[in-house]
């Protein structure tokens, strides 16, 4: 309930609560001015807000507040606080959830911010709102947001405070796609110690870098592969390649790099991407220049990255990784034991551990490769010289 009381909003939290805290503002009051709670003394000021709670109530979730209530301060036993805060919708928020209250139905650019605002809440502390947060994500889903990348650098803190670990890898998956440039965080107050730990931004940067790297190569892969053949119509396919490649705007190398993945992955002309391969061109020539093999390649980046799981960033996160994660990655079950569905890029660039370990087992897993594909050669050639 929020009445209107001399200017001043009147909110009722706990109906019983035995303490009331006004708070007030300096900024653009002019002249005004109002007596204070404590010493009968004049504040210059107005009150916007006075907010009846409990005192055994806040005290209880606010470190904060559990210091300004404990004896020894010397507003300890005060029926009456002044506070001095402009932000009393997100200090609302917070006691609501606090008293277990009904939440005011916020909206999400007012509610959002109103999470990173509590910047002297505990991480515990946080965790009270993470009910209020997932209702407010289901009144707005992600698919909502249309791809606001604003909205969603600032969701990032939220969803991985509150470990909403759907919302996180869909957050972070559209970022990897459509960010046309290196990924940051928004952080729309201003405390500057909220933020998301600096590995979880590296490695989104990480995974979208090597999202149009992947792009990047299987764009150049058949043109060398043409290049380095040895028939005489390979530069006339070479050519008809370098063109099909005009296409999409490959070529504009420096508007090429600039651009989001996803808005080179949704080009037509790459979704429908073909070349005109000379009539006379040898059989090879037409299976290196083979579009359908581009377009199958387009497809596997699209769905390349799943975004970054909070299940697999938690199981990293501290110094010696678990056996089971690298299990995870020989079995091929990517997403074993996580609670969203993911594969082999979303483990990769989950993992919050030290890099020598990832690039250890990477270089132990291509060795492994390379002798098992020796082994099948070897295999091979034992088969044909026996039918020889
Ligand atoms: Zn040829
Ligand atoms: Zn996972």
């Amino acid at each position: 309930m929020a009445l209107a009381l001399n200017g001043a909003q009147e909110i009722v939290i706990d109906p019983n609560g035995d303490l009331i805290l006004r708070f007030f503002t300096s900024k653009d009051t002019g002249n005004a001015q109002f007596r204070a709670a404590r010493g009968n003394g004049l504040v210059n000021g107005r009150i916007t807000a006075k907010m009846q709670v409990s005192r055994m109530v806040i005290a209880k979730n606010s470190s904060y507040y559990r210091r300004m209530l404990t004896a020894g301060s010397s507003v300890a036993s005060d029926k009456v606080i002044d506070i001095k805060e402009s932000k009393v919708r997100w200090a609302e928020l917070w006691f609501r959830a606090f008293h277990g209250a009904d939440q005011p139905l916020l909206s999400f650019k007012i509610g959002i911010p109103g999470v990173w605002e509590g910047n002297s809440a505990t991480p515990d502390e946080m965790k009270k709102l993470g009910g209020w947060f997932r209702k407010l994500m289901e009144n707005k889903p992600i698919a909502k947001l249309d791809n606001n990348l604003e909205d969603m650098r600032m969701l990032m803190f939220p969803c991985n405070v509150f470990n909403h670990v759907e919302a996180f890898a869909e957050i972070t998956r559209v970022l990897a796609y459509e960010s046309p440039k290196s990924i940051t965080e928004l952080n729309p107050t201003e405390h500057r110690k909220l933020h998301l730990d600096g590995n979880v931004i590296g490695s989104l940067n990480s995974a979208r870098g090597s999202l149009k790297s992947k792009l990047r190569t299987m764009l150049l892969l058949p043109a060398g592969n043409i290049i380095l053949q040895s028939c005489i119509c390979r530069r006339d396919t070479k050519d008809a390649f370098d063109d099909a490649l005009k296409t999409i705007g490959f070529w504009h190398v420096i508007d090429f790099s600039r651009r989001s993945v996803q808005s080179i992955l949704d080009m037509h002309s790459f979704i429908n991407f073909s070349v005109q391969i000379p009539p006379t061109a040898c059989e090879t020539c037409h299976l290196n220049a083979d579009a359908g093999a581009v377009r199958k390649a387009r497809w596997e980046v699209v769905n390349d990255f799943h975004g970054l799981c909070l299940d697999c960033m938690e199981q990293t996160k501290t110094g010696s990784v678990d056996e089971d994660y690298w299990k995870k990655d020989s079995l091929q079950q990517w997403d074993r034991g996580c609670r969203i569905k993911h594969g082999e890029s979303t483990w990769n660039f989950s993992f919050m551990g030290r890099k020598t370990d990832m690039e250890q087992h990477q270089k132990k897993k291509r060795l492994l490769a390379l002798v098992e594909a020796q082994k099948q050669t070897r295999n091979g050639r034992a088969l044909m010289a026996r039918q020889v």
